[in-house]
């Protein structure tokens, strides 16, 4: 198979990267939208740190704060008018996937006119305007990929737009804005993450160069699942900023997987849990990434063995039994609501998963995966 490695977003992280790297929202443009959610990127002090630095160099801003979680098409289409209205030259998009996803489909829709039947088509012309992402939650990868996730409501399911013009230009990684995150979001995010890195591994498309990348990401966010685990049983819930800090670089780096091997079976398999049962999405993937691994297993052991060393484990079991710990009790699932979801699914990335599962493996794993 050919392999082709793009990832053109350059990546500023550290403590206080957006103050101290300013300067470079000059070469985008003299007026940015900052596209964010309701109430995070207040709260977390990212908004302001974006502000202060535009302020610092002059450059114009306004906020579209309209961002709800899994966004609309009809989200970013109101966020593009906004943009066509303001005359904006770029877009910064703080928060998690959802505000990140988002701010990408805006760029796009703030300079060509796409139609929603087109807009999950790929094909477009060649013009976007620059963005500038700052992931205030560790686990899309978002600031790395070229995808846009948006709940299409006329499709019932979320979708993905997959273009390299959806690259952001810059992506500034600064835990400091996750230090008060709640915990069950940490965990969530830290499985969506780690489930790209192992799709990744688990997709046609892996590669050397891909699978490097995914390896270490694994190892780092088990790294960081005893003290998730540890923190659930206390009164405060924290996790240390170092771990923090671990969490964001290896949610980038998953993110570098997928940008190269796109998801597979488990995130397909996540999003009706998420579009039809208001599951988070990360939360979908972690209940569902153990069973995948099983299935997996029967038919490529060794590559199921590799991904487990990674995490320092050996038996399916014994990863099940630690994500079990992190997810609490499970959503109840009705044979009819299986039935639905593995007749609706999207073939498209299980075409891409090395172990193809088909729809009666697919009811199987649903039904184990939420087995008591
Ligand atoms: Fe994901």
């Amino acid at each position: 198979m050919v392999h082709n490695y793009y990832m053109p977003t350059r990546v500023i992280m550290g403590k206080d990267c957006i103050t101290q790297n300013s300067g470079i929202f000059k070469s985008l443009g003299k007026k940015a939208l900052i596209v964010t959610g309701a109430l995070s990127a207040k709260r977390n002090g990212s908004e302001k740190d974006i502000k202060n630095a535009l302020d610092s160099m002059g450059i114009d801003h306004i906020v579209f704060d309209q961002v709800m979680s899994n966004p609309t098409v009809s989200c970013v289409y109101e966020g593009a008018m906004v943009a066509r209205e303001n005359n904006v030259d770029f877009i910064i998009a703080i928060g998690g996937g959802s505000p990140m996803d988002a701010g990408k489909a805006i760029a796009l829709l703030a300079v060509q006119d796409i139609d929603e039947e087109s807009l999950f088509s790929g094909e477009f012309e060649n013009k976007v305007l620059p963005m500038v992402l700052v992931p205030t939650t560790a686990g899309t990868g978002s600031e790395v990929t070229p995808y846009s996730v948006l709940t299409n409501e006329k499709a019932q399911t979320k979708m993905s737009i997959a273009s390299d013009l959806l690259f952001p230009k810059v992506a500034f990684l600064d835990s400091k804005y996750m230090d008060d995150l709640p915990l069950i979001t940490t965990i969530n995010t830290a499985i969506d993450a780690l489930s790209h890195a192992v799709e990744g591994m688990l997709s046609i498309k892996a590669s050397t160069f891909s699978n490097v990348l995914a390896m270490e990401s694994i190892r780092m966010i088990m790294n960081c699942v005893p003290d998730m685990i540890q923190a659930l049983t206390e009164t405060e819930r924290l996790i240390d900023s170092a771990k923090r800090e671990e969490l964001l670089q290896a949610s980038f780096i998953a993110g570098m997987v997928i940008a190269q091997t796109g998801t597979t079976a488990v995130h397909a398999m996540g999003y009706p849990l998420t579009y039809f049962k208001d599951i988070d999405h990360g939360r979908a993937n972690g209940l569902l990434l153990g069973e995948y691994l099983r299935f997996v297993e029967k038919e490529q052991p060794d590559l199921v063995r590799r991904i487990l060393g990674a995490m320092n484990l050996s038996e399916v079991e014994q990863f099940k039994a630690l994500i079990n710990r992190l997810l609490g009790e499970k959503e109840e699932i009705s044979s009819e609501e299986i039935d639905h979801f593995s007749q609706t699914i999207q073939k498209k990335k299980l075409a891409t998963s090395v172990v193809k599962p088909n729809e009666e493996d697919i009811k199987e794993m649903f039904i184990q995966s939420f087995m008591k």
